[in-house]
């Protein structure tokens, strides 16, 4: 496929894409065992692109026996690193020639813009290369146990990983998981969101056509009941990764417990603070910082700026700010090259967030811009931008997840009350502060409870740097060397000299 930027050009290729609809089990391309099938639709136009296997709990019991089997026969874990990481880097490689089409995939199942969607295939791309290249560069230890003794310290694959991801990043998500789950020598099992279950589909493709042993990778589309449970269940899966709400976080720890006591680790919601104290270094940086906070991925985001606290002296000039910085976020097409803000994911999102935004305005929010669904005659759900100024701290606008483009705006006196109110919640994800103050900077990064502080800026980004959360923001992180740990068991091995 060629890169061509015109607008016709996308729209072409998505009309012309075949799209994937089977399970991916055992290394053969199956319809779900009970012959099911769910609709995936685009929420840009509300039209059908296609129907896949909604799998169940039989698929889920043949998917953990050929994944242990794979495991088992020591296909994968059992040969040397360096076989890994060649497999990972071609999955790389054929990720990389098929990006447009993975992109594609995406904003046809989630109505993100495409041009977001290309960027997030690039960083699924470098996540297999990250873990990758991991593979023979990470060393077991020695314990300092002194000459009568060696005790080696060593990491072993856990056998056979379960990830379920969320429809905000399907693609991006599934690679955080899967790539350093194999980097470990792990058999993966991945169940794509009902809503998102095409790039997982692709992936499938692309680990068929490199050649990865069968068994190795398993994709298993369906519902949260019918896949995700059975699999969290399930008596033969040694880990599982999840992202997804802080509700069906729970839920998991506890088929967790009823069960095998898996591994699990989690990645769940929050309500990101984003300070701007009155000494913020450069005002017009930090509201374009604020609005992207809230409005990349029509707010979809588990990161999302959600809470914008601004101290009183910069209220006025601040708020003339944010309106016109929320005009760079205008609703359209997301098939269209230069569109910044698509549809939200479907219907039932939608209404969610009207929800919310008619709750914030029962709860005397002043609504400053924004507010409706906006583009209806396209057959797409799309919500404009919108930014509530005066929420109370007890309003559920400044409480609760809304997942979606809504901002509410909070004023503090100081540095103290901003801690104060930022820390008022049950997430514990990302937060951001703005000040020109060192000591401040390093107060606040100290003092907030959430697992990413961002200095002046707001979603900078890198693999090699750990993410997730504090409180009921989740359980352990993704990304960086760190995340290896969670896809392994750690041995201790003592030896008398
Ligand atoms: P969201 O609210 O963002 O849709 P969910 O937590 O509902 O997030 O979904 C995230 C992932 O968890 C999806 O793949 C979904 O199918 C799955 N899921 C939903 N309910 C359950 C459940 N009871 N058990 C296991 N997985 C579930």
């Amino acid at each position: 496929m060629s890169s061509d930027r015109s607008p016709e050009n996308w729209k072409a290729r998505a009309a012309s894409l075949s799209l994937p609809q089977q399970a991916y089990i055992g290394g053969r391309f199956v319809d779900a065992a009970e012959g099911a099938l769910f609709e995936s639709r685009n929420p840009a136009n509300g039209q059908l692109n296609t129907k896949v296997a909604a799998c169940s709990a039989e698929d889920v019991n043949r998917a953990v026996l050929a994944a242990r089997q794979a495991f088992a026969a020591k296909t994968w874990a059992g040969r040397k690193p360096q076989y890994r990481r060649a497999m990972l880097l071609k999955l790389a490689d054929a990720m990389e020639a098929a990006k447009d089409e993975l992109a594609l995939l995406e904003t046809l199942d989630v109505g993100k813009p495409i041009r977001f969607a290309q960027d997030d295939v690039k960083g699924a791309i470098a996540t297999f290369r990250y873990y990758a290249e991991a593979v023979d560069k990470v060393y077991g230890e020695i314990g300092p146990t002194g000459d009568q003794d060696l005790s080696l310290i060593l990491r072993e694959p856990l056998g056979v990983v379960a990830a379920i991801v969320p429809w905000n990043f399907p693609l991006l998500m599934a690679a955080w998981k899967v790539a350093p789950a194999l980097a470990m020598g792990n058999a993966v099992i991945l169940k794509p969101a009902e809503q998102s279950p095409l790039s997982a589909l692709k992936l499938a493709e692309l680990v068929a056509q490199v050649g990865l042993p069968d068994g190795i990778f398993n994709v298993l589309p369906g519902f949260g009941e019918t896949v995700g449970k059975p699999l969290a269940l399930h008596m033969d899966i040694n880990a599982l990764a999840f992202t997804g709400s802080t509700e069906v976080g729970k839920l998991i720890l506890q088929y967790a417990g009823q069960s095998n006591m898996k591994r699990v680790s989690l990645e769940c919601g929050g309500k990101s603070p984003h300070i701007l104290m009155a000494d913020c270094p450069d005002l017009d940086a930090a509201i374009n910082s604020a609005a992207t906070a809230i409005f990349y991925n029509q707010g979809e985001v588990c990161t999302a700026g959600s809470r914008l606290f601004v101290q009183e002296s910069l209220r006025e000039a601040a708020l003339e700010k944010l309106q016109a910085a929320t005009r760079y976020w205008q609703p359209g097409d997301p098939l269209l090259p230069d569109t910044t803000f698509g549809s939200l994911v479907d219907e039932t999102q939608m209404q969610r967030v009207l929800g919310y935004i008619e709750q914030g305005q029962r709860e005397q929010a002043s609504l400053l811009t924004g507010g409706r669904r906006v583009l209806e005659e396209t057959g797409g759900f799309y919500v404009e931008p919108t930014v509530f100024d005066r929420v109370s701290q007890q309003a559920t606008l400044a409480r609760e997840e809304i997942f979606g483009p809504v901002l509410s705006v909070i004023g503090f006196e100081d540095i103290n009350e901003a801690l104060h109110l930022a820390n008022d919640s049950i997430y514990g994800l990302a937060a951001g502060v703005w000040t020109s103050d060192l000591s401040t900077a390093m107060r606040m990064a100290r003092g907030l409870e959430a697992g990413l502080i961002w200095v002046n800026g707001w979603d900078a980004d890198n693999i090699t740097v750990p993410f997730g959360g504090y409180k009921q923001s989740g359980i352990g992180r993704d990304r960086s060397l760190h995340a290896l740990e969670k896809y392994s068991e750690m041995k201790s091995v003592w030896m008398r000299l």
